[in-house]
């Protein structure tokens, strides 16, 4: 399985932010949406970070006149990224070993989707869910 099934099922909307976004909005943003990190593309449309709560965690922990600084100032400019044809174990490879739950998905130099952890464990679930039946299924008919 890859990442084309997971954005078949999740559809390909992205949540963008500007990097002059200020940090407090980008929090009503992120509150909004119910998810965890905004996409930043700058104004040519080019992918230029990503920002996640923790980003804005680790900013709030310096304090609360971090709500006026810019998303610019707390996202991580190099972004991990996959393809509609990267398969779901290696995102999850990608997430364990750089320790990020966020993946831009990028189709030919176009940004297409974003795969999250969630998505992952949903994905995993159903997959471990359609193996048991399979199982019980073989088994039942002897
Ligand atoms: P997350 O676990 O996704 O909330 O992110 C944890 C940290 O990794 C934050 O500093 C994010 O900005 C950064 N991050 C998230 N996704 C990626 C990614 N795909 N590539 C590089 N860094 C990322």
């Amino acid at each position: 399985m890859n990442v084309q099934h997971i954005l078949a099922q999740k559809g390909r909307k992205i949540e963008i932010a500007s990097p002059d976004l200020p940090i407090a909005q980008a929090i009503l943003h992120l509150a909004s949406k119910r998810i965890g990190a905004l996409i930043v593309m700058d104004c040519a449309g080019a992918l230029a970070g990503i920002i996640s709560e923790r980003d804005i965690v680790r900013a709030l922990v310096a304090g609360a006149h971090a709500l006026e600084d810019r998303v610019r100032d707390h996202m991580t400019e190099l972004v991990v990224t996959c393809t509609p044809d990267t398969s779901v174990s290696d995102v999850m490879d990608l997430m364990t070993r750089g320790r990020f739950r966020h993946v831009p998905v990028i189709d030919g130099g176009e940004l297409v989707g974003l795969v999250s952890i969630g998505d992952i464990v949903k994905h995993r679930l159903a997959e471990i869910e359609s193996e048991k039946s399979a199982i019980i299924a073989y088994i039942a008919a002897g």
